[in-house]
């Protein structure tokens, strides 16, 4: 049994690789050199799965990911896909464009990318005979819901072209379940955020539009991090979020390979703490890991932001055995707060 020793000097057994009819699957992971898709490559990989990752470099970053494993290929070159497919048992597909923001301004290029790309992966997938699919969804399907916790049968009204292009993706692939056998679980995230700074792994948009990486360049530049609106019918008048330290979700996908590995149904699972934190308390956060303040200034009200999304985890936690582990808001700053600093600190040398 191969041992591993923890960054405190103990040692720890690695979790063996769940084999199943005694093979060691074999996973085509795309969008595997973005943030989401390099932490649950870099898991697959501890578990002892065979990985390739398919990702065109657009947003993705090359450093991400261990050189012999990655093929630079746009999804939407079906062909170029097709060979990377045989022999593959199960897809985990994260490649996609992310920034709401962008998709009102550039609903076309959501579209093409995010359903068509997912289009011609699914007709190689298809020509390849390959029936297992984890798809990254998204929170924005709800639009503004009405009932907080969000259970998975609240009404879907995304706001935005992203979010109705995660939608449009989730119908696409309830039809293929009918009519291709093709077995899937689509996860809705909530905001994924945290690091994993022992594997050099963390969020690295460009541009930054997220709010944790954007309070610590605020902590560490000086210069003001906009507020989002602080009349909001909230407790202290700032939106609330549902936020997942971004290991916890890597592992709900471990945990969604398993279940459609063992014959698991297609579904569509929340994948959030349950728990809500305003844009105040994750800023005081901030303060209390860097032990200084957050420059800020309210700012109007960002279009298309909901006052509140707060997940119902429970079929996540009760089908897939999940639960989250690393998602205490202290944990996830400090662990995004250690890579912010070692990617400045890596950026700046010669
Ligand atoms: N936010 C903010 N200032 C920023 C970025 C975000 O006040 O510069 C707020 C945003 O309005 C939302 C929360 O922080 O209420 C989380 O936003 P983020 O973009 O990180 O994730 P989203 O909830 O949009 O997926």
């Amino acid at each position: 049994m191969p041992g591993q020793t923890t960054r405190s000097g103990r040692a720890r057994r690695r979790a063996p690789a769940r084999r199943y009819n005694r093979i060691v699957p074999n996973i085509l992971v795309t969008g595997g050199a973005g943030y989401i898709g390099s932490l649950t490559t870099y898991q697959l990989l501890q578990r002892g799965f065979e990985v390739l990752v398919v990702d065109d470099l657009s947003r993705g970053h090359r450093q991400n990911v261990p050189p012999h494993l990655l093929r630079v290929v746009h999804l939407q070159e079906t062909a170029a896909l097709a060979p990377l497919l045989a022999g593959v048992d199960a897809v985990v597909h994260f490649a996609a464009f992310i920034a709401v923001g962008e998709s009102a301004r550039e609903p076309e290029l959501y579209f093409s990318n995010n359903v068509g790309g997912t289009l011609s992966l699914l007709a190689a997938m298809a020509r390849a005979g390959v029936k297992r699919l984890v798809f990254s969804s998204t929170a924005a399907v709800y639009g503004n819901p009405e009932t907080i916790p969000i259970p998975e049968d609240a009404p879907l009204a995304p706001v935005s072209p992203y979010g109705e292009s995660k939608l449009i993706v989730e119908r696409m692939l309830r039809q293929l379940d009918e009519f291709r056998g093709l077995r899937s679980v689509a996860l809705r995230y909530f905001n994924a955020c945290g690091a994993l700074p022992e594997a050099g792994l963390g969020e690295q948009h460009e541009p930054e539009t997220h709010l944790i990486p954007l309070l610590l360049r605020a902590v560490d530049s000086g210069e003001p991090v906009k507020i989002f609106g602080e009349d909001y019918p909230t407790p202290d008048g700032t939106c609330i979020r549902d936020y997942i330290h971004v290991t916890d979700l890597a592992q709900a996908h471990l945990a969604a390979l398993d279940y459609l590995l063992e014959g698991g149904a297609s579904g569509v699972f929340n994948a959030g703490t349950g728990r809500g934190q305003s844009v105040m308390e994750v800023m005081r956060a901030v303060e209390e890991v860097t032990g200084r303040k957050v420059p800020y200034v309210i700012a109007p009200r960002r279009p298309g932001d909901a006052a509140e999304l707060v997940a119902d985890s429970a079929k996540l936690r009760r089908t897939l055995g999940w639960k989250p582990v690393r998602s205490d808001l202290h944990r996830i700053v400090q662990d995004a707060w250690e890579f912010y600093q070692s990617a400045r600190a890596g950026a700046s040398r010669p």
